[in-house]
């Protein structure tokens, strides 16, 4: 996701560029299993300090569902504006001063800005902590592992209080 910007940094503040995006998921990450590319939108917007990048992703992935460990497949939207500095100035050729704790995003010194890894960074962030592969995954069996969507088990159900079957024994005998 490396875009030439030699020619906005060189232009007035407010100047803009729209790119369209298609990218191979496992391109952005290895990780990634996405099922589609990521596809999106990319807008840059010449700011006083650098570039700022808006940018809309979609894609589709793959991830373990959180009951029953079967494939889920879960859509992914994100968008987010990051400001990226140049690590060069595009008209004197000096050296950025960087802050060392600094986590800011940089155009470097050919003028390519990638918004790969911010894109990495906000497409896992979007990821559900709890895929699940149908809303209604009876998950599995915590004694035997059985995946219960596919039909209860042999096990017993859980044993009963004592006290409880006391007290349901008095009920019934009433
Ligand atoms: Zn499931
Ligand atoms: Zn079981």
């Amino acid at each position: 996701m490396l875009f030439n910007v030699a020619q906005l940094l060189v232009g007035p503040v407010g100047a803009t560029r729209h790119y369209e995006l298609n990218q191979k998921g496992t391109d952005l990450d290895p990780e990634l299993d996405a099922i589609q590319p990521v596809t999106g939108t990319v807008d840059l917007l010449r700011t006083a300090a650098g570039v700022l990048a808006h940018v809309v992703l979609h894609t589709r992935v793959r991830l373990p569902c959180a009951r029953c460990l079967q494939d889920s497949i879960v859509d992914v939207d994100t968008e987010f504006d990051e400001e990226f500095l140049p690590l060069v100035n595009p008209r004197t050729g000096e050296l950025t001063q960087i802050a060392p704790d600094s986590d800011a995003f940089f155009i470097d010194e050919q003028n390519l800005l990638d918004v790969g890894e911010a894109a990495r960074q906000y497409i896992f962030l979007a990821l559900p902590m709890q895929p699940l592969c149908r809303p209604d995954c009876a998950g599995l069996c915590i004694q035997c592992g059985q995946d219960l969507n596919e039909g209860p088990c042999q096990c017993l159900p859980e044993p009963v209080d004592d006290r409880w079957m006391a007290l349901a024994q008095l009920l019934t005998d009433q």
